[in-house]
């Protein structure tokens, strides 16, 4: 017999106290939601979840997750909730949001010998970077939601950003995990020390890494941590075609053994007004006025370590080669600590900059969600970039793209104004865009962001029926009544709202 919500409620109250669990609309609401613009439009569009909860530590989760087991009730473990992929959407009828933001957030250890940390998983990311700095060390892979997100959510999304070209990713530095599986057994896997080398055994740390809550419940996280790099300088090369743009990058790349560099990012004009949107609500809090070049051929650069004024040198000589383009293009350098800090929050930003910088549409509009992550092999990536601006025009869409030189990953803000009409038109592009990906380039569908809810039903074309017939079976093993986070990760059923069927036809 199916248990009441009453009885739900009341056996959460029971574990967790009062305080620890919500059923209030506002925090059901602001927990969870679709997407805005697809909200609007389709009124009756009801993916929230049942109940908000706070574990106060690990023997609360172990409780709660024994529960939910035994009476089939969905859990979404999450962190700040920034994943742009629907990871912690509801999707399933009584679901609970697992909240660790606000008891489960403490720094346990900080070993500089050893280096590594033991954190919580709702220590906020920029909390972990603030302790470390104080010893001059730094965790190395970053997201762009840095100053958002937190630790948890990293490792379910295995995050990284615009430096894994240098550092990797978050999976690279975890060398440890406290797991609550789905029966509610704690289970260890990785080493809780600063180990920096061991083969023993399946590598379940990699497993869980980037499983998105779909596998187990993390408790504790060991991370490797390194020195910060001392010397920064960063700068903005504005060519304005992006193919004198690539002719730059492909030397620079040539030069790579003499430059040490920590990003290299492209950004097209629209990208620029985000970032410049953000200078100027900064300024308006009394903040330097900043303003870049708005052009589509943007190459924007840190540099970091030993000889870093030879290290300019060398980049303004190859970007001002007379022979070599078209057109030379303006070149801009920031040396002030807090100036890089606003050029690389504003960059980081850039998606939310761009909707500040946008005119606010009449009706809902939204970002198509299948192409804003998509990877290629990194030389390919331009005319990657050439042929999804072109097929986006062609489907009316608005293209607005930005990404990372080194490692293929282009973020497609594709923008469309949400109708019937579009929203046909929002399939065929997003399919059509897939296509490509897969036939011509030999892509991704993402190389960061993760698969969530709305990327799951591209992964049988990624990886085939057999590939994801063990995912399957890995996911059956730790989660046979599929309760943790479930129609995620193309493991489970798939919504038809996936893949934006039974909306606009
Ligand atoms: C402006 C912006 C820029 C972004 N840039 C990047 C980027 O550069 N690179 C990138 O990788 N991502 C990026 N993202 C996506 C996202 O912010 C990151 O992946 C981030 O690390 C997610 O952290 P979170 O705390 O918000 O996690 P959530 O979104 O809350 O959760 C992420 C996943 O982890 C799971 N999870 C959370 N806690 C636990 C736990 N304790 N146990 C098990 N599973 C858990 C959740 O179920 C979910 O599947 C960006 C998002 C925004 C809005």
């Amino acid at each position: 017999m199916r248990i009441s919500k009453e009885e739900i409620e009341k056996r959460l109250i029971e574990i967790l106290g009062e305080d620890n669990v919500s059923t209030d609309p506002i925090d059901l609401i602001s927990h969870g939601y679709v997407s805005k613009g697809l909200e609007t439009y389709f009124k009756d569009l009801k993916f929230r979840a049942t109940y908000f909860v706070t574990p106060r530590n690990k023997e609360d989760v172990i409780q709660i997750v024994k529960f939910c087991n035994k009476n089939k009730i969905p859990i979404i473990p999450r962190g700040a909730g920034t994943s742009t992929a629907g990871q912690v959407v509801p999707i399933e009828e009584n679901t609970i949001l697992m909240d660790f933001g606000k008891h489960m957030n403490k720094i346990k250890e900080i070993n500089i010998s050893e280096e590594y940390i033991i954190v919580e998983p709702g220590v906020p990311f920029i909390d972990i970077q603030k302790e470390l700095s104080k010893f001059g060390y730094f965790f190395q892979a970053e997201p762009g939601s840095a100053f958002y997100c937190q630790i948890g959510g990293m490792v379910g999304n295995n995050a990284s950003g615009a430096t894994s070209h240098k550092y990797g990713t978050t999976g690279d530095y975890v060398n440890h995990l406290e797991i609550v599986l789905a029966d509610g057994t704690m289970i260890n896997v990785g080493h809780r020390n600063g180990i920096v080398k061991s083969v023993a055994g399946y590598d379940l740390v990699r497993l869980f890494v980037g499983s998105e809550g779909t596998l187990g419940i993390i408790t504790e996280i060991t991370l490797k941590i390194g020195k910060m790099p001392k010397n920064e300088k960063s700068m903005i090369i504005s060519f304005k075609t992006l193919d004198d743009c690539w002719k730059c990058v492909k030397k620079i790349k040539e030069e790579s053994e003499n430059l040490n560099l920590e990003l290299f990012e492209y950004a097209d004009s629209m990208t620029l007004e985000g970032i410049n949107a953000n200078f100027k609500w900064l300024a308006k809090r009394g903040y330097k006025k900043i303003k870049v070049k708005k052009r589509d051929g943007t190459i924007l650069l840190k540099l970091v370590g030993k000889d870093i004024d030879g290290q300019i040198e060398l980049i303004k000589e190859i970007a001002t080669n007379e022979n070599f383009y078209d057109e030379l293009p303006a070149i801009d350098i920031f040396e002030e600590p807090f100036d890089q800090v606003m050029l690389w929050e504003g960059r980081h930003n850039a998606g939310p900059s761009i909707a500040r910088a946008m005119k606010p549409p009449q009706d809902p509009r939204m970002y198509i969600p299948l192409v804003l992550d998509l990877a290629v092999p990194p030389n390919k990536v331009i005319n990657f970039i050439k042929i999804a601006k072109q097929l986006s025009k062609e489907f009316g869409i608005l293209p607005i793209t930005f990404g990372h030189f080194l490692d293929g990953n282009v973020h497609l803000i594709a923008a469309i104004t949400i109708n019937e009409e579009t929203l046909k038109n929002a399939r065929i592009f997003q399919q059509k865009l897939m296509d490509k990906i897969y036939n011509e380039f030999g892509g991704t569908i993402t190389a960061e962001h993760g698969v969530g809810l709305w990327k799951q039903s591209q992964l049988v074309r990624e990886y085939g029926e057999t590939t994801m017939n063990i995912m399957k079976k890995i996911k059956d093993l730790f989660d046979p009544n599929h309760i943790l986070n479930p129609c995620k990760m193309g493991v489970d059923k798939i919504p038809e709202i996936a893949d934006l069927k039974g909306l606009g036809e």
